[in-house]
């Protein structure tokens, strides 16, 4: 039986620092011509980055494979200060598309190391973005990654203690992370406004009223798109299943066995049209949008390609 109704979570797909991302990387191709270099993935997801690769961006993982001179975006999950130093070194001509929401954490963290404090970084090891923040004080910098970590962390001195996090990490479980420092770390001090992005915070809010209602939640995303996975994750902790799809192809049939309502979501990398065709796919359905959030944020491009 197909289902009948899907239930779509809004706020979903890009975001403001991704599409910001984007923009940044077709400007550089209309105004400078391809190649453009593009270090890392500029957002995760294997349709966007595919597309600007049809379009004359080249992919690369670190600054030695960019010829010297040439054009190189840094992506939108931000890169250490020592990245910088040696794109300098080898005069490549830099577009920065950090997402400006990454960049405030980096500041953070400069802040934070600079007066004194060690700097306890909620996130990920091995994200692009933890691997940025970090490099801003790494002597400085412990990266917590869990409830276990949290509770077992040494630090130098803990009336001299910050805390930082990722800005696409699940807001229930980072509460319960900095919780357990706080109890532990009673002068710990944090960042004046949440580091977990608007984006980040609106869509799991979204999805979280649509996921107890349906009876099976699809997320549109790549696997390397952290927001995206905390979104599965989200879901399943409702109690619903919950998968992942890059797009319509990796919807496999028996998943939709005795589905009546599908929740269905994107996470802040991935393009809306691929919504749209897992929509088309699942039909005739009735389509629901469930909006808990109105968006309105967006950012200037850089100075580098912003049109005169
Ligand atoms: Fe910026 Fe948040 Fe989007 Fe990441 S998810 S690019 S931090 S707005």
């Amino acid at each position: 039986m197909a289902p009948h109704t899907v239930l779509l979570a809004a706020p979903r797909s890009f975001c403001a620092g991704v599409e910001r991302a984007i923009d940044i990387v077709e400007h550089a191709l209309r105004q400078r011509g391809r190649p453009v270099y593009v270090r890392k993935q500029i957002v995760h997801n294997a349709h966007v980055v595919a597309d600007l690769e049809s379009r004359g961006a080249v992919f690369v993982d670190e600054l030695a494979e960019v010829p010297p001179g040439a054009t190189v975006v840094f992506s939108a999950h931000g890169v250490s200060p020592a990245v910088r130093t040696e794109a300098t070194r080898r005069e490549l001509d830099v577009i920065d598309a950090t997402c400006p929401l990454v960049t405030k954490v980096h500041n953070e963290a400069r802040r934070f190391a600079a007066r004194g404090d060690t700097v306890l970084l909620i996130g990920h090891a091995g994200h692009e973005e933890v691997d940025g923040t970090l490099g801003e004080a790494p002597e400085r910098t412990i990266l917590v990654e869990d409830v276990d970590q949290a509770r077992t962390v040494a630090v130098p001195d803990p009336d001299r203690l910050s805390y930082l996090t990722q800005t696409t990490l699940a807001a229930d479980e980072t509460e319960e992370i900095v919780a357990v420092l706080r109890d532990r770390f009673p002068n710990l001090r944090g960042p004046a406004s949440d580091d977990i992005c608007y984006a980040t915070t609106n869509r799991q809010h979204a999805l979280s009223t649509v996921a107890a209602e349906v009876d099976l939640v699809l997320v549109v995303g790549s696997a390397n798109s952290s927001n995206s996975v905390r979104l599965v994750e989200l879901a399943r902790r409702t109690g619903t299943p919950a998968h992942l799809i890059d797009d319509v192809g990796d919807i496999e049939p028996e998943w939709l066995d005795g589905v009546r309502t599908v929740g269905l979501t994107a996470g802040a990398s991935a393009p809306p049209r691929l919504v749209d065709e897992v929509v088309a796919a699942l039909g005739p359905v009735t389509v629901l949008e469930h909006r808990t959030a109105t968006e309105s944020i967006r950012f200037t491009l850089p100075a580098a390609v912003r049109p005169s």
